[in-house]
């Protein structure tokens, strides 16, 4: 065994599963929004003070830093999100949300609770290594907390990162630590569209320019950027998430407004799609005899690409492998979701993603389907309102975030 492996034994040897689970299911039971996380930041910042961090709260409204220093020796940053979801929770957990509306549906509970016990861990043992611990409590990843963050002075702040260290809860069969050397995550992108029509009586189309049926074409014609205009090589998403227009049925409306999402993994690929939405709106509106160009806005604060570092990536895989079994350990190569994870560093600091999966035994086996694409289809995912991670997953999570920083930190 490693000495990286040896001492993620000992350090974690005394986390137990009972109190991480009663943290978890305190955070599950009352979810916060986006940026309004204050009862979870305050647990996180609780915690950290207890183990010894120099604790910063307020970044961004709810951000929190920890710093830990213990002599000389590189600066290693970890990571994990708090924000939850506007989803109304159906697991029928003893634990579920009591807010209503709102769920912990993407598993940011449990990334706090991993990073908490994780910062514990590592500052109980801090005789054993050398280097600078900063543990970062994100705000709002599902609404761009990240780069609120970096403009509150993130990376001017703290101590600079040598490194950034985050992982996922994800789908599939509990115990499985999916990594992927290089590209990871893709880059997320959303536009929107003002269709400018000519309202009128729902009798007298032919007074009208219909916006309805203008940007229903524009809808449809969308589909063919991906198929017809982007190579089978490259891979992008483009999915036209929202489409407002109208009032009342007899009543041609003068606008519409679309708003077009876009994942994509290579930034020449995002460019000729974002050319070609352009190019499809004003064409089919010069097509229908718009008055008045449409308006085609990219918004700011899209997610960038999430690219591992190749070779941090394969030495925390070598230890999660030796920690938990060669067979835990798969490459299930790049996703189509966003992050914002990488944006907590600045350009050029090397970081490290990677999943925890969480499906339970008892879920994974009911779910229809043979192999292992199949059931990961059929399975709860993150964001539904039946995600519920397997309290298996609970010191495992703890595990691969110690021994990720070890790797770094000079033993
Ligand atoms: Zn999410
Ligand atoms: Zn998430």
């Amino acid at each position: 065994m490693t000495d990286t492996a040896r001492l993620t034994e000992d350090l974690t040897s005394a986390v137990a599963h009972d109190e991480l689970a009663a943290f978890y299911q305190d955070l599950h039971r009352h979810p916060e929004l986006s940026f309004k996380e204050h009862r979870t930041a305050a647990g996180l910042a609780l915690r950290l003070r207890a183990a010894g961090f120099t604790v910063t709260e307020g970044i961004a409204g709810t951000g929190v830093v920890g710093v830990l220093h213990a002599g000389d020796g590189p600066v290693v940053w970890l990571r994990g999100d708090m924000d939850a979801l506007p989803v109304r929770e159906a697991t029928g957990l003893p634990y579920a949300s009591t807010v209503d509306g709102v769920m912990h549906a993407c598993g940011h509970d449990l990334h706090v609770t991993w990073l908490a016990a994780a910062a514990e861990a590592l500052a109980a043992g801090r005789d054993s290594w050398s280097g600078t611990l900063v543990v970062v409590g994100q705000t709002a990843e599902e609404a761009g907390g990240g780069a609120a963050m970096v403009a509150d002075g993130l990376h001017e702040r703290f101590p600079r990162a040598d490194v950034l260290l985050g992982q996922h809860v994800t789908p599939g069969l509990a115990g499985f630590y999916p990594h992927t050397p290089g590209l990871i995550m893709s880059a997320s992108n959303n536009v929107d569209v003002v269709v400018h029509g000519v309202g009128g009586h729902g009798s007298r189309p032919e007074t009208t320019v219909d916006p309805v049926v203008t940007a229903a074409y524009i809808v449809t014609r969308l589909q063919t950027v991906v198929s017809r205009e982007t190579a089978a090589r490259d891979s992008a998403v483009l999915t036209v998430g929202e489409f407002h227009a109208g009032t009342k049925p007899n009543v041609i409306p003068a606008e519409a407004r679309l708003a077009v999402n876009l994942r994509t993994q290579d930034a020449g690929v995002r460019d000729r799609i974002l050319a070609a939405v352009r190019r499809i709106v004003e064409g089919e509106c010069a097509a229908a005899g718009c008055p008045v160009p449409p308006e085609v806005t990219v918004r700011p604060g899209g997610y960038p690409l999430t690219v591992n570092d190749p070779a941090l990536d394969a030495e925390i895989a070598a230890v999660h492998r030796e920690l938990f079994g060669a067979e835990t350990v798969l490459d299930l190569g790049p996703a189509m979701g966003s992050e914002d994870f990488s944006l907590l560093v600045p350009n050029g600091v090397p970081y490290d993603y990677w999943f925890v999966t969480s499906t339970p035994p008892e879920v994974w086996e009911a779910a229809p389907g043979e192999g292992l694409e199949e059931k990961f289809a059929a399975v709860p995912s993150n964001h539904s309102p039946l995600f519920a991670p397997d309290l298996s997953v609970l010191v495992p999570g703890v595990r691969t975030l110690v021994s990720a920083a070890l790797t770094r930190l000079s033993v």
